[in-house]
């Protein structure tokens, strides 16, 4: 008989397992307490347009991602504007790729970056070359400012490239990031092959990336996603679950971290424990609605200094022409501002940048509090295994190499399932 797998929470992780699971012949409920799927990457509706909760960057290296918008019907090709490797800051610093195999491609971007000095372009190859020669490997994790002061990676380097690299993947600020998921990154995308360092900047909302093509690949296969059906608790009856009144072979909990500590029953108390041990970081996004003439200079914008630290144009990205998405990651003293006061001063960063468009017709602030856990050193991640056998976690922040991101989250579900099935 096929396996009754219940499914909770149908963010990128719970649909990754579903779609798994539905793949393989199981029989999946998924249960998501929101009326929309897609949890933290998700699209909202905002003034009649389809838009997201917050603007996300894929790169080539998410390997499982992209294979499973495949396998859902989604071609990536289309619905991602794939870049070569680009950092383009709105002060003039600009490292690109040229297409090259690694290591060759990122250290000719280093050497031919605008905006540094030429002793800078060198130790910052000196330092990619160790980095490469240690097997993206450090004895013991730290944060990654101290790695970086070791190897002289200061100034324009840290404040143009290694610090909003690592704002961008880990949504930790180099001071208390950890360096050793920092080389992780560096290491799938610098090293990962041709294409692995790309850009993949959605050209249409999140929705239709994954999450919603996911619930029609689960329904086609014998499946169901309820949508707008919080489960408030798991019962265990014998060596089954009871949820919501429905028996289950096996439960993934693919909720966020701290939904999930609270679902988790008795005989889970370290499991839980190690996941109320982690804090979370914020992400704020300010959409600006300009004319529809106006227009970034590059559809993915850095800026070094001040309160934003990216800036994405939805006109090219998915035809919202004069939108305008400014994206503050991280902690920071804009978390005591009001959303007024953040769009003034987004609206005020982006006066120079635009060629002084004038004022936004409209701005709307999305503001996630618990984006993505706080990635330190030496952060204690839980299994995917819970102690309790047919029970298993999925999501972002279970233990993985990666920071808190959509492949994380991904390759979280795929392995949740594979356990289930195992
Ligand atoms: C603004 C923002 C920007 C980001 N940018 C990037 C980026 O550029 N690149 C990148 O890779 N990642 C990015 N991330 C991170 C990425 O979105 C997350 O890592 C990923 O979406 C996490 O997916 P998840 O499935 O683990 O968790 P979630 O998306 O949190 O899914 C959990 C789901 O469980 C549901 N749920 C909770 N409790 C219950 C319950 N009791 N019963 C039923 N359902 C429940 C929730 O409603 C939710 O839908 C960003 C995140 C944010 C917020």
């Amino acid at each position: 008989m096929n396996k009754r797998v219940a499914v909770i929470g149908a963010g990128w992780a719970g649909l990754a397992a579903a779609v798994t699971l539905a793949e393989r012949g199981a029989e999946v409920a998924v249960y998501e307490a929101a009326r929309h799927v897609g949890g933290r990457a998700r699209r909202v509706e905002i003034r009649g347009k389809a838009l997201d909760n917050g603007q996300h960057i894929l790169v080539g290296a998410y390997h499982e991602t992209l294979r499973l918008m495949r396998q859902v019907g989604v071609d990536p090709e289309q619905m991602l504007l794939r870049l070569p490797l680009q950092l383009v800051m709105a002060d003039g610093f600009r490292l690109r790729g040229y297409g090259l195999s690694p290591p060759l491609d990122g250290l000719l971007a280093l050497a031919t970056a605008r905006g540094l000095r030429l002793a800078q372009r060198w130790r910052a190859i000196l330092f990619a070359l160790r980095l490469q020669r240690s097997g993206f490997r450090l004895p013991q994790d730290e944060p990654l400012a101290a790695l970086l002061e070791r190897h002289g990676q200061d100034g324009a380097l840290r404040q143009a490239l290694w610090g909003p690299l690592c704002v961008a993947a880990l949504n930790t600020r180099v001071e208390e990031a950890s360096a050793q998921v920092f080389l992780h990154v560096l290491r799938d995308t610098l090293h990962g092959g041709r294409g692995a360092s790309d850009l993949l900047l959605p050209r249409a909302s999140l929705g239709a990336l994954f999450p919603e093509p996911a619930v029609r690949y689960v329904a086609e296969r014998n499946g169901a996603v309820h949508e707008g059906k919080a489960i408030r608790r798991i019962e265990r009856s014998g060596d089954r679950y009871v949820l919501d009144g429905e028996v289950y072979d096996a439960v993934i909990v693919a909720t966020g971290a701290q939904h999930a500590a609270d679902l988790l029953p008795e005989g889970c108390e370290t499991v839980r424990a190690q996941i109320e041990a982690l804090d979370f970081q914020p992400i704020y996004t300010c959409y600006l609605q300009y004319e529809a003439h106006v227009r970034l200079p590059f559809p993915m914008l850095g800026f070094r200094y001040g309160l934003l630290q990216w800036v994405f144009d939805r006109g090219t990205l998915d035809g919202h022409q004069g939108l305008i998405a400014a994206v503050i990651s991280a902690r920071g003293p804009h978390e005591a501002l009001s959303n007024e006061e953040l769009a003034n001063a987004a609206s005020a960063t982006l006066q120079e940048v635009l060629g002084h468009p004038g004022a936004p017709q409209w701005h709307r602030v999305i503001a996630e509090k618990r984006a993505t856990f706080a990635c330190r050193p030496g952060l204690e991640r839980p299994d995917n295994e819970t102690p309790l056998p047919g029970l298993y976690l999925a999501g972002d922040y279970t233990r993985s190499d990666y920071p808190g991101t959509i492949e994380a989250a991904v390759r979280s579900g795929i392995r949740a399932a594979a356990l289930c099935l195992a």
